[in-house]
């Protein structure tokens, strides 16, 4: 049996094509695998369970089929998605995970995360991560009308996009220090996270030992997709039809 990981689809109504990719996705190969993780970031923006957007019922209305097929489904928050809530779980049957998470695979100790933690380079961006997941701010936010909420991620989109384009591409990478860090106090064999957009297969190397870093990769052009099985993980791009 496998276990599937993807992350960053960055799900919109404005990209059909992707939403469509992972539909087929859910209902066919996730349907016969043991578990699937999402790691983030699979919607664009998210201002709160309450949001109406019928693109995005779509997909919930897709997840909890999946769960109730009996395909355990975790869901991690990323950078644009971190309002996901309690309501949005229990509408889909997700369970929603801590970032990081260790977990043991067919005898790997792994750790999953969004990556964005490990981006540490990108102060500013850093700083707005800390503020965006304090609970009284998003308590905070989540008490504004929902219109308002909306032009704000709307604001606050533009000019992470913005900062994006500003500083060099080094600076939005993970830095390698911290991922040595994180893979020693974890103790683990894999590192397995998204959010950089940058696929890739990572030796670490840890002087008395090799760790591996995998980098899922984005939905915008293909659809980028880890299995896991008894012979390990592989990291593979998923055409699109
Ligand atoms: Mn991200």
């Amino acid at each position: 049996m496998t276990t599937l990981f993807v992350s960053d689809l960055h799900l919109e109504a404005g990209r059909p094509e992707i939403g469509d990719q992972f539909l087929a996705f859910l209902a066919g190969e996730a349907s016969r695998a043991d578990a699937l993780y999402i790691l983030g970031d699979l919607f664009e923006v998210w201002v709160g369970d309450d949001d109406p957007n019928t693109h995005y019922a779509v997909i919930k209305q897709a997840l909890r089929e999946l769960v109730d097929n009996g395909v355990t489904t975790y869901f991690m928050h990323g950078n644009r998605d971190f309002m996901i809530g309690d309501v949005f779980a229990r509408e889909t049957g997700v369970r929603i995970l801590s970032d990081p998470y260790p977990v043991d695979f067919y005898g790997d100790k792994v750790l999953l995360s969004h990556g964005d933690a490990l981006c540490i380079d990108d102060v500013q961006y850093q700083n707005a991560r800390r503020i965006t997941r304090d609970p009284e701010w998003q308590a905070m936010m989540l008490a504004k009308p929902l219109a308002e909420r909306l032009t704000i991620a709307k604001h606050l989109r533009a000019e992470s996009i913005a900062h994006g384009a500003m500083i060099d591409q080094s600076i939005t990478d993970v830095n390698q220090d911290e991922v040595l860090r994180v893979v020693r106090d974890h103790g683990v064999d894999v590192l397995l996270h998204g959010h950089t957009h940058r696929p890739a297969v990572h030796a670490i190397d840890l002087g008395d030992r090799v760790a591996k870093r995998i980098v899922l990769g984005d939905w915008y052009e293909q659809g980028s997709v880890v299995r896991w099985d008894e012979s390990g993980p592989e990291l593979c791009e998923m055409l699109r039809k």
